[in-house]
């Protein structure tokens, strides 16, 4: 009877699992297309030292110890969640326990992580709640943000607490046990004087909620910012390989230079009829790349990109973080439109103005601090460059200084106001 109910709530998780996956799938093919994924080799190396190894993430090193020992505990506990959904389904008690040495150094570790995690999320709670740390705060994160943290923080805390209780009423109510338990073999001496039965029924009570948590938890994380949990090692994987700073060419403008500097060649190389590109940059979610909206379902909201942005210490209106939540945000609210309605949906607004300021866009100053430390390689200085992009071709709407530079290089070839003829006449 239990497999049956497991068998069936199984498949109602994956049910919902796989509706929400559709649609950010859905969400996905409204996107543009970014650069080719290739050099498998590298980023695979990328990923292990980025994600797996938690590289970045220690330039903070108390926060960051914490957080890769979070990272690295969900690593161990994801084999337990796997055996307990092959336990579930078969009826079958400890099915990888045949790995004998490795399974007990499993089991070990997924013990000791499950205290650390615990109290560690113990500590998230007090740290977000109690300390005013300035990058856990922001005028882009509304009280939605923060509840969502809580509600998760919340939900990992019960799962590694039930995580415990399965362990300790394991080890109570059984003398011929598998695998090593280091820490609730300490506390399990305490329960062991409790009858047999309700030794027995603490430890399934402890099982179904483990197990049951997890499966509404996977359910939720798609609506929510630890979304990031699934995204953050796709995009790592798939994040650019050229060095931060190094500015793509757009196809189209090239072209057009081309044909500047050589009419003849020019026209030679394009071929015959080849459509101009609808939009130059980014004004709206239609012309993000899906490697924009990847880093924005990727971001864990921690503020680092912005507790180092130079404009946003100095004062200005900026917050990387704000673009990228803004991304994410924008696409909920037109992207499932445009996916009902189709391509022609308008609701009268745009991600530039109605989301992200233009005086946000011009704040930056290109330094990359911000992608440098995202732990994420969120690469948000590609992003605003579309933004300015967009503002600059399509509405010559530069801010003035940046006009007369434009005009010196139109008329000038040079950003002075004096022609490169003359460049030479401070020699004399
Ligand atoms: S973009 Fe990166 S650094 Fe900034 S809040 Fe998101 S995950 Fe953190
Ligand atoms: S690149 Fe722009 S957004 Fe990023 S840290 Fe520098 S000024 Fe801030």
């Amino acid at each position: 009877m239990s497999q049956i109910i497991f068998s069936v709530l199984l498949a109602i998780t994956i049910g919902i699992f796989a509706y929400s996956a559709f649609r950010i799938y859905q969400l996905f093919k409204l996107t543009k297309p970014a650069y080719p994924v290739k050099d498998f080799g590298k980023r695979i190396k990328r990923t292990i030292v980025n994600a797996f190894l938690q590289e970045r993430i220690f330039r903070n090193r108390i926060a960051g110890i914490m957080h890769a020992l979070v990272f690295w505990g969900f690593c161990m506990i994801l084999f337990g969640s796997i055996e307990m959904v092959i336990d579930g389904v078969a009826g079958t008690e400890r099915a990888l326990s045949f790995a004998g040495v490795v399974y007990d150094l499993l089991m070990a570790a997924i013990d000791i992580f499950a205290y650390i995690i615990a109290i560690l999320i113990v500590i998230f709670i007090i740290r977000r709640s109690l300390l005013n740390i300035k990058r856990l705060h922001g005028k882009e994160l509304s009280k939605k943000n923060h509840i969502d943290a809580y509600i998760a923080l919340s939900f990992i805390l019960i799962l590694m607490i039930t995580l415990a209780g399965m362990n300790i009423f394991y080890l109570a109510g059984n003398s011929d046990t598998v695998g090593i338990y280091p820490v609730s073999s300490l506390i399990a001496p305490v329960f062991s004087s409790m009858s047999g039965d309700t030794i027995e029924l603490l430890h399934n009570i402890n099982w179904w909620a483990h197990i049951i948590l997890i499966f509404i938890f996977a359910n939720i994380l798609p609506y929510s910012k630890h979304f990031h949990i699934f995204m953050s090692i796709p995009n790592v994987f798939f994040s650019r390989l050229t060095p931060l700073g190094k500015m793509t060419n757009m196809d189209s403008i090239t072209k057009e230079v081309k044909l500047m500097m050589n009419p003849e060649t020019a026209f030679a190389a394009a071929p015959e009829g080849e459509a101009a590109p609808a939009r130059f940059g980014i004004l709206d979610i239609e012309d993000v790349t899906w490697k924009n909206y990847i880093d924005s379902l990727a971001c864990t909201q921690c503020g680092r990109c912005t507790s180092v942005c130079p404009a946003n210490i100095t004062g200005k209106e900026l917050s990387p973080r704000k673009m990228i939540i803004d991304i994410r945000r924008r696409m909920k609210d037109k992207g499932n439109h445009l996916v009902k309605e189709g391509k022609d949906y308008a609701d009268g607004k745009s991600l530039i103005r109605d989301y992200i300021s233009t005086e946000e866009i011009w704040a930056c100053t290109t330094c990359n601090a911000c992608a440098k430390e995202c732990p994420l390689n969120i690469d948000h200085p590609t992003f605003i460059l579309d933004l300015r992009r967009y503002l600059v071709m399509e509405e010559s709407a530069a801010p003035a200084q940046l006009n007369a530079i434009f005009s010196n290089i139109e008329n000038n070839g040079a950003p002075w106001q004096y022609s490169n003829q003359d460049r030479l006449n401070w020699t004399e």
